[in-house]
Protein backbone atom coordinates (compact mmCIF):
# COMPACT_ATOMS: atom_id res chain seq x y z
CA UNK A 1 0.00 0.00 0.00
CA UNK A 2 1.44 3.53 -0.69
CA UNK A 3 2.15 5.22 2.18
CA UNK A 4 2.99 3.16 4.59
CA UNK A 5 6.57 2.97 6.50
CA UNK A 6 8.76 0.08 7.14
CA UNK A 7 10.37 0.66 10.52
CA UNK A 8 12.55 -2.57 11.18
CA UNK A 9 9.94 -5.45 11.00
CA UNK A 10 6.96 -2.79 11.70
CA UNK A 11 4.89 -1.45 9.41
CA UNK A 12 4.05 2.12 10.02
CA UNK A 13 0.59 3.93 8.27
CA UNK A 14 1.03 7.26 6.56
CA UNK A 15 -2.44 7.98 6.11
CA UNK A 16 -4.71 9.71 8.10
CA UNK A 17 -7.06 7.95 10.60
CA UNK A 18 -10.72 9.61 10.36
CA UNK A 19 -13.76 8.47 11.83
CA UNK A 20 -12.59 5.25 12.87
CA UNK A 21 -10.88 4.51 9.17
CA UNK A 22 -7.35 4.71 7.45
CA UNK A 23 -7.53 7.35 4.23
CA UNK A 24 -5.20 8.66 2.08
CA UNK A 25 -4.95 12.58 0.05
CA UNK A 26 -4.44 13.46 -3.17
CA UNK A 27 -1.25 15.49 -1.78
CA UNK A 28 1.98 14.00 -0.05
CA UNK A 29 4.97 15.01 1.84
CA UNK A 30 8.49 13.33 1.94
CA UNK A 31 9.64 11.36 5.08
CA UNK A 32 13.67 11.16 6.34
CA UNK A 33 15.23 9.59 9.03
CA UNK A 34 18.24 12.49 10.93
CA UNK A 35 19.99 9.67 12.08
CA UNK A 36 21.41 9.06 8.53
CA UNK A 37 18.88 10.93 5.83
CA UNK A 38 17.74 7.56 4.75
CA UNK A 39 14.29 8.16 2.92
CA UNK A 40 11.55 6.75 5.13
CA UNK A 41 8.65 7.00 2.68
CA UNK A 42 5.96 9.68 1.78
CA UNK A 43 2.61 10.54 4.79
CA UNK A 44 -0.20 11.47 3.34
CA UNK A 45 -0.89 15.81 3.67
CA UNK A 46 -4.04 16.71 4.71
CA UNK A 47 -6.39 19.42 3.39
CA UNK A 48 -9.49 21.38 4.33
CA UNK A 49 -11.15 18.17 2.94
CA UNK A 50 -9.74 15.52 5.39
CA UNK A 51 -9.62 18.44 8.26
CA UNK A 52 -13.59 18.56 7.21
CA UNK A 53 -13.77 14.83 7.23
CA UNK A 54 -12.19 14.98 11.07
CA UNK A 55 -13.85 17.65 12.63
CA UNK A 56 -17.32 16.43 11.28
CA UNK A 57 -16.48 12.66 12.45
CA UNK A 58 -15.42 14.25 15.84
CA UNK A 59 -18.35 16.39 16.37
CA UNK A 60 -21.21 13.36 15.28
CA UNK A 61 -18.70 10.98 18.01
CA UNK A 62 -19.09 13.69 20.92
CA UNK A 63 -22.36 13.80 22.42
CA UNK A 64 -22.24 9.62 22.71
CA UNK A 65 -18.81 9.69 24.16
CA UNK A 66 -19.47 12.96 26.49
CA UNK A 67 -22.62 11.08 27.69
CA UNK A 68 -20.86 7.79 28.57
CA UNK A 69 -19.65 9.79 31.69
CA UNK A 70 -16.29 9.27 33.02
CA UNK A 71 -16.84 5.32 34.69
CA UNK A 72 -18.22 4.74 30.75
CA UNK A 73 -15.02 5.80 29.20
CA UNK A 74 -12.77 4.20 31.66
CA UNK A 75 -12.58 0.75 30.14
CA UNK A 76 -11.83 2.10 27.15
CA UNK A 77 -9.15 4.54 27.75
CA UNK A 78 -7.75 1.74 30.07
CA UNK A 79 -8.04 -0.34 26.90
CA UNK A 80 -6.11 1.98 24.84
CA UNK A 81 -3.50 2.18 27.39
CA UNK A 82 -2.44 -1.32 27.23
CA UNK A 83 -2.77 -0.97 23.27
CA UNK A 84 -0.45 1.63 23.88
CA UNK A 85 2.04 -0.62 25.55
CA UNK A 86 1.15 -3.44 23.22
CA UNK A 87 3.05 -1.40 20.39
CA UNK A 88 6.05 -0.25 22.58
CA UNK A 89 8.53 -1.69 20.57
CA UNK A 90 7.15 -0.17 17.48
CA UNK A 91 6.57 3.24 19.06
CA UNK A 92 10.21 3.40 20.26
CA UNK A 93 11.90 2.18 17.23
CA UNK A 94 9.52 5.02 14.93
CA UNK A 95 10.21 8.05 17.45
CA UNK A 96 13.84 7.29 17.12
CA UNK A 97 14.00 6.94 13.69
CA UNK A 98 11.82 10.12 12.60
CA UNK A 99 12.52 12.12 15.40
CA UNK A 100 16.24 10.95 16.88
CA UNK A 101 15.20 10.66 20.33
CA UNK A 102 17.08 8.27 22.13
CA UNK A 103 15.62 4.50 21.46
CA UNK A 104 16.58 3.85 25.76
CA UNK A 105 14.71 7.15 26.76
CA UNK A 106 11.91 5.71 24.42
CA UNK A 107 11.88 2.43 26.20
CA UNK A 108 12.05 3.69 29.96
CA UNK A 109 10.85 7.06 30.16
CA UNK A 110 8.31 8.23 27.30
CA UNK A 111 6.27 5.11 26.37
CA UNK A 112 5.46 4.64 30.22
CA UNK A 113 4.80 7.76 30.06
CA UNK A 114 2.68 7.56 27.56
CA UNK A 115 0.65 4.35 28.70
CA UNK A 116 0.25 6.64 32.05
CA UNK A 117 -0.88 10.00 30.62
CA UNK A 118 -4.15 8.11 29.29
CA UNK A 119 -4.71 6.06 32.24
CA UNK A 120 -3.56 8.96 34.88
CA UNK A 121 -6.62 11.44 33.16
CA UNK A 122 -9.32 8.66 33.28
CA UNK A 123 -8.68 7.64 36.89
CA UNK A 124 -8.83 11.34 37.95
CA UNK A 125 -11.97 11.96 35.92
CA UNK A 126 -14.07 9.82 38.16
CA UNK A 127 -12.78 11.84 41.26
CA UNK A 128 -14.30 15.12 39.40
CA UNK A 129 -16.62 15.99 41.80
CA UNK A 130 -19.33 18.67 41.45
CA UNK A 131 -17.76 22.15 43.57
CA UNK A 132 -20.75 22.94 45.45
CA UNK A 133 -20.82 26.70 47.01
CA UNK A 134 -23.77 27.28 49.64
CA UNK A 135 -24.99 30.76 50.07
CA UNK A 136 -27.91 32.07 52.12
CA UNK A 137 -29.89 31.99 49.18
CA UNK A 138 -29.04 28.77 46.84
CA UNK A 139 -26.69 25.86 46.08
CA UNK A 140 -24.18 26.59 43.13
CA UNK A 141 -23.61 23.42 41.56
CA UNK A 142 -20.17 23.67 39.57
CA UNK A 143 -19.78 21.41 36.60
CA UNK A 144 -16.68 19.99 34.36
CA UNK A 145 -18.85 19.63 31.28
CA UNK A 146 -17.11 18.43 27.94
CA UNK A 147 -16.20 20.82 25.46
CA UNK A 148 -16.57 19.27 22.42
CA UNK A 149 -14.16 18.93 19.47
CA UNK A 150 -10.52 19.33 20.87
CA UNK A 151 -7.81 19.88 18.23
CA UNK A 152 -4.11 18.90 19.50
CA UNK A 153 -1.17 20.12 17.83
CA UNK A 154 2.51 19.00 18.70
CA UNK A 155 6.05 19.69 17.86
CA UNK A 156 8.56 17.32 16.60
CA UNK A 157 10.77 16.95 19.83
CA UNK A 158 7.80 14.78 21.60
CA UNK A 159 5.52 13.91 19.58
CA UNK A 160 4.16 11.03 21.43
CA UNK A 161 4.85 12.17 24.85
CA UNK A 162 2.83 15.33 23.98
CA UNK A 163 -0.17 13.90 22.00
CA UNK A 164 -0.46 11.63 24.84
CA UNK A 165 -0.35 14.27 27.60
CA UNK A 166 -3.10 16.50 25.99
CA UNK A 167 -5.35 13.74 24.20
CA UNK A 168 -5.25 12.05 27.69
CA UNK A 169 -7.16 14.76 30.08
CA UNK A 170 -9.24 15.63 26.49
CA UNK A 171 -10.88 11.99 26.31
CA UNK A 172 -11.15 11.43 29.97
CA UNK A 173 -13.28 14.74 30.28
CA UNK A 174 -15.33 13.73 27.62
CA UNK A 175 -14.05 15.48 24.89
CA UNK A 176 -12.99 14.00 20.85
CA UNK A 177 -9.71 14.56 19.60
CA UNK A 178 -7.78 15.59 16.33
CA UNK A 179 -4.51 15.28 16.54
CA UNK A 180 -2.02 17.08 14.09
CA UNK A 181 1.29 15.33 14.57
CA UNK A 182 4.72 17.17 13.65
CA UNK A 183 5.38 16.56 9.89
CA UNK A 184 9.27 16.13 10.79
CA UNK A 185 7.97 13.30 12.93
CA UNK A 186 4.57 12.19 12.50
CA UNK A 187 4.94 8.26 13.24
CA UNK A 188 4.50 7.90 16.62
CA UNK A 189 0.94 9.95 16.00
CA UNK A 190 0.15 7.21 13.23
CA UNK A 191 0.97 4.56 16.06
CA UNK A 192 -1.72 5.88 17.93
CA UNK A 193 -4.26 5.56 16.14
CA UNK A 194 -3.78 1.95 15.67
CA UNK A 195 -3.78 2.02 19.73
CA UNK A 196 -7.34 3.36 19.21
CA UNK A 197 -8.31 1.30 16.53
CA UNK A 198 -7.59 -1.78 18.53
CA UNK A 199 -8.78 -0.65 22.11
CA UNK A 200 -12.12 -0.32 19.82
CA UNK A 201 -12.29 3.57 20.90
CA UNK A 202 -15.95 4.79 19.21
CA UNK A 203 -15.08 5.81 15.11
CA UNK A 204 -14.66 9.84 15.61
CA UNK A 205 -13.05 9.99 18.90
CA UNK A 206 -9.92 10.24 18.57
CA UNK A 207 -8.72 11.16 14.82
CA UNK A 208 -5.54 12.04 13.20
CA UNK A 209 -4.90 14.17 10.42
CA UNK A 210 -1.14 13.99 8.82
CA UNK A 211 0.08 17.13 7.05
CA UNK A 212 1.88 20.24 7.66
CA UNK A 213 1.48 23.63 9.43
CA UNK A 214 0.60 25.77 7.51
CA UNK A 215 -1.74 23.81 5.17
CA UNK A 216 -3.49 20.67 7.97
CA UNK A 217 -2.94 22.87 11.23
CA UNK A 218 -3.89 26.04 9.96
CA UNK A 219 -7.35 24.26 8.67
CA UNK A 220 -7.90 22.85 11.66
CA UNK A 221 -7.56 25.61 13.99
CA UNK A 222 -9.57 27.56 11.74
CA UNK A 223 -12.89 25.77 11.78
CA UNK A 224 -15.53 27.20 13.95
CA UNK A 225 -16.92 23.53 15.40
CA UNK A 226 -13.39 22.97 16.91
CA UNK A 227 -14.07 23.99 20.93
CA UNK A 228 -10.27 23.66 22.01
CA UNK A 229 -6.50 24.27 20.67
CA UNK A 230 -4.32 22.67 22.62
CA UNK A 231 -0.79 23.23 20.98
CA UNK A 232 2.96 22.90 21.87
CA UNK A 233 5.57 24.38 19.70
CA UNK A 234 7.38 27.64 19.00
CA UNK A 235 6.27 31.03 19.59
CA UNK A 236 6.15 32.24 16.26
CA UNK A 237 3.56 29.50 15.34
CA UNK A 238 1.87 30.65 18.56
CA UNK A 239 1.16 33.69 17.82
CA UNK A 240 -0.34 32.59 14.22
CA UNK A 241 -3.15 30.21 15.85
CA UNK A 242 -3.81 32.87 18.40
CA UNK A 243 -4.74 34.81 15.92
CA UNK A 244 -6.92 32.38 14.38
CA UNK A 245 -8.32 31.46 17.61
CA UNK A 246 -8.96 34.82 18.85
CA UNK A 247 -10.70 35.81 15.78
CA UNK A 248 -13.14 32.62 16.72
CA UNK A 249 -12.90 33.10 20.24
CA UNK A 250 -11.79 29.35 20.63
CA UNK A 251 -10.00 28.98 24.10
CA UNK A 252 -6.29 27.80 23.33
CA UNK A 253 -3.19 26.24 25.60
CA UNK A 254 -0.02 27.52 24.81
CA UNK A 255 3.20 25.72 25.41
CA UNK A 256 5.85 27.33 23.96
CA UNK A 257 9.85 27.76 23.76
CA UNK A 258 12.17 28.49 26.98
CA UNK A 259 16.15 29.89 27.39
CA UNK A 260 15.68 28.82 31.05
CA UNK A 261 18.53 29.59 34.06
CA UNK A 262 20.76 26.65 35.50
CA UNK A 263 22.06 28.67 38.57
CA UNK A 264 24.19 26.83 40.44
CA UNK A 265 25.13 28.81 44.08
CA UNK A 266 27.99 29.12 45.83
CA UNK A 267 27.10 26.65 48.33
CA UNK A 268 26.24 24.11 45.74
CA UNK A 269 26.87 20.09 45.48
CA UNK A 270 29.01 20.98 42.63
CA UNK A 271 29.43 17.17 41.30
CA UNK A 272 25.46 16.74 41.70
CA UNK A 273 25.30 19.95 39.38
CA UNK A 274 27.94 19.68 37.28
CA UNK A 275 26.55 15.86 36.00
CA UNK A 276 22.97 17.49 35.73
CA UNK A 277 24.78 19.88 33.90
CA UNK A 278 25.92 17.72 31.04
CA UNK A 279 21.95 16.18 31.38
CA UNK A 280 21.26 19.20 29.47
CA UNK A 281 22.49 17.23 25.99
CA UNK A 282 20.27 14.71 25.99
CA UNK A 283 17.75 14.97 23.27
CA UNK A 284 21.02 17.18 22.00
CA UNK A 285 19.00 19.61 23.82
CA UNK A 286 15.96 19.47 21.61
CA UNK A 287 13.85 19.54 24.56
CA UNK A 288 11.84 22.88 25.65
CA UNK A 289 12.35 22.47 29.47
CA UNK A 290 16.06 22.42 29.77
CA UNK A 291 19.00 24.64 31.84
CA UNK A 292 20.13 26.27 28.53
CA UNK A 293 21.61 29.59 29.95
CA UNK A 294 24.32 28.57 33.14
CA UNK A 295 24.64 31.39 35.79
CA UNK A 296 27.15 30.33 38.18
CA UNK A 297 28.44 32.32 41.00
CA UNK A 298 31.38 33.73 40.28
CA UNK A 299 33.66 31.62 43.48
CA UNK A 300 32.95 28.28 42.06
CA UNK A 301 33.03 29.01 38.38
CA UNK A 302 36.59 27.67 37.72
CA UNK A 303 35.66 24.57 39.65
CA UNK A 304 32.37 24.10 37.64
CA UNK A 305 33.06 24.28 34.55
CA UNK A 306 36.32 22.11 34.65
CA UNK A 307 33.80 19.34 36.37
CA UNK A 308 31.48 19.67 33.64
CA UNK A 309 33.95 20.07 31.20
CA UNK A 310 35.00 16.31 32.40
CA UNK A 311 31.75 15.20 32.13
CA UNK A 312 30.55 16.27 28.81
CA UNK A 313 33.84 14.97 27.35
CA UNK A 314 32.64 11.48 28.17
CA UNK A 315 29.34 11.75 26.78
CA UNK A 316 28.37 9.65 23.64
CA UNK A 317 27.23 10.84 20.66
CA UNK A 318 26.06 9.02 18.00
CA UNK A 319 22.84 6.78 16.54
CA UNK A 320 20.18 7.04 18.60
CA UNK A 321 19.12 3.62 18.62
CA UNK A 322 22.34 2.52 20.21
CA UNK A 323 22.11 2.22 23.89
CA UNK A 324 25.30 3.20 24.66
CA UNK A 325 24.05 7.03 22.86
CA UNK A 326 23.51 9.69 24.95
CA UNK A 327 23.59 12.63 22.15
CA UNK A 328 21.62 11.84 18.95
CA UNK A 329 21.10 13.86 15.99
CA UNK A 330 19.71 17.16 15.36
CA UNK A 331 15.89 16.41 13.58
CA UNK A 332 16.59 18.25 10.10
CA UNK A 333 18.89 19.97 8.06
CA UNK A 334 17.26 23.23 7.91
CA UNK A 335 17.60 23.02 12.54
CA UNK A 336 21.38 21.89 12.32
CA UNK A 337 22.25 24.95 10.23
CA UNK A 338 20.26 27.67 12.47
CA UNK A 339 22.24 25.76 15.45
CA UNK A 340 25.33 26.86 13.42
CA UNK A 341 24.36 30.58 12.52
CA UNK A 342 23.58 31.15 16.46
CA UNK A 343 26.95 30.02 17.13
CA UNK A 344 28.89 31.63 14.33
CA UNK A 345 26.92 35.08 15.33
CA UNK A 346 27.74 34.49 18.68
CA UNK A 347 31.46 34.01 18.12
CA UNK A 348 31.41 37.13 15.67
CA UNK A 349 30.26 39.35 18.53
CA UNK A 350 32.77 37.87 21.24
CA UNK A 351 31.70 34.75 22.50
CA UNK A 352 34.11 32.76 23.47
CA UNK A 353 34.09 28.97 23.31
CA UNK A 354 34.37 26.89 26.55
CA UNK A 355 34.20 23.76 24.31
CA UNK A 356 32.45 22.29 20.66
CA UNK A 357 31.49 24.68 18.47
CA UNK A 358 31.03 22.68 15.51
CA UNK A 359 29.65 19.93 13.54
CA UNK A 360 30.19 15.64 14.82
CA UNK A 361 31.92 13.39 12.74
CA UNK A 362 29.14 11.37 13.61
CA UNK A 363 27.17 12.24 10.47
CA UNK A 364 25.29 15.30 8.60
CA UNK A 365 22.96 16.11 11.71
CA UNK A 366 25.25 15.88 14.76
CA UNK A 367 26.22 18.79 16.55
CA UNK A 368 29.11 18.63 19.12
CA UNK A 369 28.01 19.51 22.97
CA UNK A 370 28.60 23.22 22.90
CA UNK A 371 29.02 25.50 25.34
CA UNK A 372 29.69 29.51 25.42
CA UNK A 373 31.06 32.28 27.48
CA UNK A 374 31.84 36.01 27.67
CA UNK A 375 28.25 36.40 25.87
CA UNK A 376 26.39 40.10 26.46
CA UNK A 377 23.22 39.68 28.73
CA UNK A 378 21.02 40.94 25.37
CA UNK A 379 23.22 39.27 23.15
CA UNK A 380 20.86 36.69 20.71
CA UNK A 381 22.68 34.12 22.08
CA UNK A 382 21.31 35.16 25.45
CA UNK A 383 18.24 35.77 24.77
CA UNK A 384 16.57 33.50 21.61
CA UNK A 385 16.28 30.02 22.17
CA UNK A 386 18.49 27.74 20.05
CA UNK A 387 17.07 24.25 20.11
CA UNK A 388 19.98 22.40 19.66
CA UNK A 389 23.09 21.54 22.22
CA UNK A 390 24.38 24.99 22.68
CA UNK A 391 24.40 26.27 26.45
CA UNK A 392 25.99 29.61 27.46
CA UNK A 393 27.38 30.60 30.88
CA UNK A 394 28.09 33.32 32.67
CA UNK A 395 29.13 34.27 36.50
CA UNK A 396 27.66 36.08 39.34
CA UNK A 397 28.66 37.94 42.32
CA UNK A 398 25.38 37.70 44.24
CA UNK A 399 21.71 36.28 44.73
CA UNK A 400 19.94 39.60 43.37
CA UNK A 401 21.99 39.47 40.25
CA UNK A 402 21.72 35.77 39.32
CA UNK A 403 17.83 36.29 39.89
CA UNK A 404 18.12 39.66 37.92
CA UNK A 405 20.18 37.50 35.41
CA UNK A 406 17.08 34.58 35.54
CA UNK A 407 14.63 37.09 34.80
CA UNK A 408 15.48 39.14 31.90
CA UNK A 409 14.28 36.68 29.57
CA UNK A 410 10.95 36.87 27.30
CA UNK A 411 10.85 33.46 27.93
CA UNK A 412 9.62 31.97 31.61
CA UNK A 413 9.49 28.28 30.86
CA UNK A 414 11.36 26.69 33.84
CA UNK A 415 14.95 26.54 35.78
CA UNK A 416 17.27 24.73 37.51
CA UNK A 417 18.63 25.97 41.07
CA UNK A 418 21.54 24.12 42.85
CA UNK A 419 22.69 25.12 46.44
CA UNK A 420 22.01 24.45 50.07
CA UNK A 421 18.11 23.59 49.94
CA UNK A 422 17.16 26.87 51.96
CA UNK A 423 18.89 28.87 49.34
CA UNK A 424 18.44 27.22 46.79
CA UNK A 425 14.17 27.46 47.55
CA UNK A 426 14.55 30.71 48.46
CA UNK A 427 16.33 31.70 45.15
CA UNK A 428 13.83 29.67 42.77
CA UNK A 429 10.86 31.57 44.88
CA UNK A 430 12.07 34.78 42.95
CA UNK A 431 12.56 32.94 39.69
CA UNK A 432 8.98 34.12 37.32
CA UNK A 433 9.12 30.85 35.35
CA UNK A 434 6.37 28.41 35.27
CA UNK A 435 8.39 25.69 37.20
CA UNK A 436 11.70 25.76 38.76
CA UNK A 437 13.56 22.33 39.89
CA UNK A 438 15.82 22.84 42.94
CA UNK A 439 18.97 20.23 42.97
CA UNK A 440 16.99 18.14 40.53
CA UNK A 441 16.00 18.30 36.81
CA UNK A 442 13.04 17.03 35.04
CA UNK A 443 11.13 15.53 37.98
CA UNK A 444 7.37 15.38 36.73
CA UNK A 445 3.85 14.36 38.35
CA UNK A 446 1.02 14.52 36.08
CA UNK A 447 -1.21 16.04 38.93
CA UNK A 448 1.09 19.20 38.83
CA UNK A 449 0.34 22.21 36.22
CA UNK A 450 3.07 22.56 33.98
CA UNK A 451 3.46 25.96 31.40
CA UNK A 452 4.89 28.87 31.12
CA UNK A 453 5.48 32.77 31.57
CA UNK A 454 5.29 35.56 28.82
CA UNK A 455 6.58 34.07 25.64
CA UNK A 456 6.92 30.29 27.07
CA UNK A 457 2.96 30.25 26.64
CA UNK A 458 -0.15 30.69 27.98
CA UNK A 459 -2.74 28.80 30.62
CA UNK A 460 -0.90 25.59 32.25
CA UNK A 461 -1.84 21.39 31.78
CA UNK A 462 -1.49 18.84 34.33
CA UNK A 463 -4.12 17.53 36.81
CA UNK A 464 -7.09 20.01 37.65
CA UNK A 465 -5.60 22.14 34.87
CA UNK A 466 -6.05 20.24 32.07
CA UNK A 467 -9.68 19.34 33.42
CA UNK A 468 -10.20 22.82 33.20
CA UNK A 469 -8.71 23.70 30.12
CA UNK A 470 -10.43 20.79 28.39
CA UNK A 471 -13.81 21.86 29.92
CA UNK A 472 -17.01 24.12 29.89
CA UNK A 473 -17.14 25.01 33.84
CA UNK A 474 -21.35 25.79 34.64
CA UNK A 475 -22.65 26.73 37.37
CA UNK A 476 -26.18 25.04 38.08
CA UNK A 477 -27.98 26.99 40.38
CA UNK A 478 -30.41 25.44 42.98
CA UNK A 479 -32.54 28.22 45.33
CA UNK A 480 -32.98 27.40 49.11
CA UNK A 481 -36.97 29.01 48.95
CA UNK A 482 -39.51 28.52 46.80
CA UNK A 483 -38.07 31.37 44.13
CA UNK A 484 -40.37 34.19 43.80
CA UNK A 485 -39.96 36.23 40.56
CA UNK A 486 -40.13 40.03 40.58
CA UNK A 487 -38.40 42.70 39.18
CA UNK A 488 -37.20 44.17 41.49
CA UNK A 489 -35.43 40.52 42.51
CA UNK A 490 -31.12 40.73 42.35
P1 LIG B 1 6.51 24.64 15.38
O1 LIG B 1 5.80 25.78 16.04
O2 LIG B 1 7.23 24.90 14.11
O3 LIG B 1 5.48 23.45 15.05
C1 LIG B 1 4.69 22.85 16.04
C2 LIG B 1 3.45 22.27 15.40
O4 LIG B 1 2.64 23.33 14.89
C3 LIG B 1 3.74 21.34 14.22
O5 LIG B 1 2.84 20.25 14.25
C4 LIG B 1 3.44 22.23 13.02
O6 LIG B 1 3.05 21.51 11.86
C5 LIG B 1 2.27 23.03 13.54
N1 LIG B 1 2.03 24.31 12.85
C6 LIG B 1 2.93 25.11 12.23
N2 LIG B 1 2.32 26.18 11.70
C7 LIG B 1 1.00 26.08 12.02
C8 LIG B 1 -0.16 26.90 11.77
N3 LIG B 1 -0.07 28.04 11.09
N4 LIG B 1 -1.34 26.49 12.26
C9 LIG B 1 -1.46 25.35 12.97
N5 LIG B 1 -0.40 24.52 13.21
C10 LIG B 1 0.82 24.89 12.75
O7 LIG B 1 7.47 24.04 16.48
P2 LIG B 1 8.55 22.88 16.30
O8 LIG B 1 9.71 23.45 15.59
O9 LIG B 1 7.88 21.66 15.78
O10 LIG B 1 8.93 22.57 17.83
C11 LIG B 1 9.92 23.23 18.52
C12 LIG B 1 9.34 24.27 19.45
O11 LIG B 1 8.43 23.65 20.37
C13 LIG B 1 10.41 24.89 20.33
O12 LIG B 1 10.21 26.27 20.43
C14 LIG B 1 10.19 24.23 21.68
O13 LIG B 1 10.64 24.96 22.78
C15 LIG B 1 8.71 24.08 21.69
N6 LIG B 1 8.30 23.05 22.68
C16 LIG B 1 7.65 23.46 23.82
C17 LIG B 1 7.26 22.54 24.78
C18 LIG B 1 6.53 22.96 26.03
O14 LIG B 1 5.89 22.11 26.65
N7 LIG B 1 6.58 24.21 26.44
C19 LIG B 1 7.54 21.18 24.56
C20 LIG B 1 8.21 20.80 23.42
C21 LIG B 1 8.58 21.76 22.47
Amino acid sequence: MANTITIGEWEVSGLHYIDGRRIGSAGHFDLFSPIDLRSLGTVALGGADEVDLAVTAAARAFPAWAGLGAEGRLPYLKRFAEEIGNRAEALCLAEATDAGVLLSRMQHGIVPRAMLNITFFAEAALTLQDKVIETAQATHHVRHDPAGVCAIITPWNAPLMLSTWKAGPALAAGNTVIIKPPEWAPLTCSLLADAAAAAELPPGVFNVVQGTGAITGAALVADRRVARISFTGSVETARTIAQVAGANLTPCSLELGGKSPFIVLADADLDAAAATGALMYRNATQVCLAGTRFLVHESILGAFVEKMRALVAQLVIGDPRDPMTEVGPIIHPRQIERVTGFVERAQQTGAELLWGGGRDDFGDLYYQPTMLTGVAQDSEIVQAEVFGPVLVLQSFACDDEAIALANDSRYGLGGVCFGETDHAKAVADRVRTGFIWVNSFGIRDLAAPFGGCRDSGIGREGGEWSFEFFSDIKDVVVPKQPFKPSFSHR
